[in-house]
């Protein structure tokens, strides 16, 4: 049987690639020290032989018995209000956690992907953003913690392929959503959801006409794996190119929830990208991949499962202060 460390593994992400590779038939090790996972998102594997948990931050020595296949570094916060939050452990999580994790990959001679993101690309001076384009990113300003780690661990990434002979890949993903996203985390799809079913107005940031492009969980799950399994060494963007700006996106929002409420318009968050769609040549060409689900069924499963989770969890506010979000 093979065996995969998964680092993340009670995250968004990091708990839907647990089933992905338990259904595959692999041994899935899950690993992640749950800052910002939740434990519920990987319960239901706890009674399979098949699934270990363990319960630790990858910027320290991390350890795991017997032979290891493959490694997917999927560790860390995602959304920028956990950044303002937790920015050390967000830099610590990308450089010292991913060191360890290629020492690790080095040491059991396992093949190691590592999660990366368009927030590599920064505030985008190109558009569609493709694989050989540089980025435009602020290294001292509020994204730049976690912007820089990711940037830094696609070069050590590198540098282990080129030095050590390491197999490698890198994934950039860019905004993906679905069941199991934190409600509270500040991300634009559950702040809507979640203010919708809260009766609350919802929060466009700037003007609205800044833009993101969604990807449905289920899709970026098949491109990791098919890049995995692929032998390709340099960065792919994974996402889904359908762009829409946020305005017209809480539009949709409030038609998928049937909310009475209006839209109400806030301050730009500090170096908030202005467009954001990947080029997916690459992802086509190379893994044969691109995205099936499209945004209004992605949603409405998203919705569902927003929906489903108990009156306790809509109001409870992880962020109450949003204020150190749009000042330097
Ligand atoms: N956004 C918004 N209202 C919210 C949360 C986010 O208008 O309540 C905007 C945010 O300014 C950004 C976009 O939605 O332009 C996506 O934000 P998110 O935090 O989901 O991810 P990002 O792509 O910026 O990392």
């Amino acid at each position: 049987m093979q065996r995969i460390l998964i680092t993340g593994a009670a995250g968004f992400l990091g708990s839907h690639l647990c089933d992905r590779f338990i259904n595959e038939g692999y041994h899935v090790i899950g690993m992640d020290n749950l800052i910002t996972g939740d434990i519920r998102n990987i319960e239901h594997l706890f009674h399979l032989k098949e699934f270990q948990f363990y319960h630790h931050d990858v910027t320290k020595f991390v350890h795991v018995p017997g032979k290891l296949d493959y490694i997917l570094h999927f560790a860390s916060p995602a959304s920028p209000i956990d950044y303002l939050k937790i920015p050390i452990q967000t830099l610590k999580v990308g450089s010292l956690g991913t060191h360890n994790l290629l020492g690790l990959a080095k040491e059991k001679k396992a093949r190691i992907l590592i999660a990366s993101t368009s927030e590599v690309y920064g505030d985008p001076l190109v558009h569609p953003q493709h694989e050989e384009y540089y980025g435009n990113v602020n290294t001292i300003g509020p994204r730049g913690v976690y912007d820089e780690a990711k940037r830094f661990q696609e070069s050590i990434t590198m540098a282990y392929h080129r030095f050590h002979g390491l197999e490698t890949r890198i994934v950039r993903i860019f905004n993906t959503y679905g069941p199991r996203m934190r409600l509270n985390d500040g991300r634009v799809i559950p702040a809507f959801i979640g203010q919708a079913l809260r009766g609350e107005d919802l929060t466009v940031f700037g003007d609205g006409t800044q833009t993101r492009s969604f990807c449905y969980i289920t899709d970026q799950v098949e491109g990791i794996f098919r890049l995995l399994m692929s032998d390709y060494v340099e960065p792919i963007n994974i996402g889904n190119p359908h762009e829409i700006t946020i305005g017209e996106f809480a539009e949709e929002i409030i038609k998928l929830t049937g909310t009475t409420q209006k839209v109400i318009y806030k301050e730009l968050p500090v170096d908030d990208p202005l467009q954001r769609k990947p080029d997916i040549r690459k992802a086509k060409e190379i893994l044969g991949w691109e995205p099936k689900v499209d945004r209004s069924e992605g949603m409405r499963r998203t919705y569902e499962y927003f929906k489903s989770l108990p009156e306790s969890e809509l109001f409870k506010k992880e962020h109450k202060d949003f204020s150190t979000y749009t000042r330097m």
